[in-house]
């Protein structure tokens, strides 16, 4: 498995931005506690958890930007090691080599057209 690391600074903006979001939370909710005290509805809740979750948001991006081993953002994957549940039933993927895109019959290990093996052996 391989896999893409977000960059130093896509995540340095996007914690700045985090940062900018957290202190537009704590105002907004600061409002809504006002709103909430006058219709005796508990929406302080909703910017509270707007501001905990743009919170977090700032603790992932900075942690990206200066830790040594970052977050992946995409895992890549070989289609043996983890196949993707919706081609058993929307395509016939599976009957080309992944290797060279040779068409193959089902009860292929290796292919014919590169050698490669296409299946694990049973
Ligand atoms: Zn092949």
């Amino acid at each position: 498995m391989r896999s893409v690391k977000p960059g130093r600074a896509p995540s340095l903006m996007a914690g700045i931005v985090s940062v900018f979001l957290v202190i537009f939370g704590i105002f907004f909710t600061y409002v809504l506690y006002f709103i909430s005290a006058q219709t005796n509805l508990p929406i302080w809740l909703f910017g509270a958890a707007w501001t905990t979750v743009v919170l977090l948001s700032a603790i992932y991006n900075f942690y990206n930007v200066f830790a040594k081993k970052r977050f992946s953002s995409v895992d890549i994957v070989d289609r043996n090691e983890e196949a993707d549940p919706l081609n058993e039933h929307l395509s016939d993927d599976k009957k080309y080599c992944p290797h060279c895109g040779e068409k193959l019959a089902e009860d292929y290990v290796y292919c014919p057209n590169c050698g490669q093996k296409v299946k694990e052996e049973k």
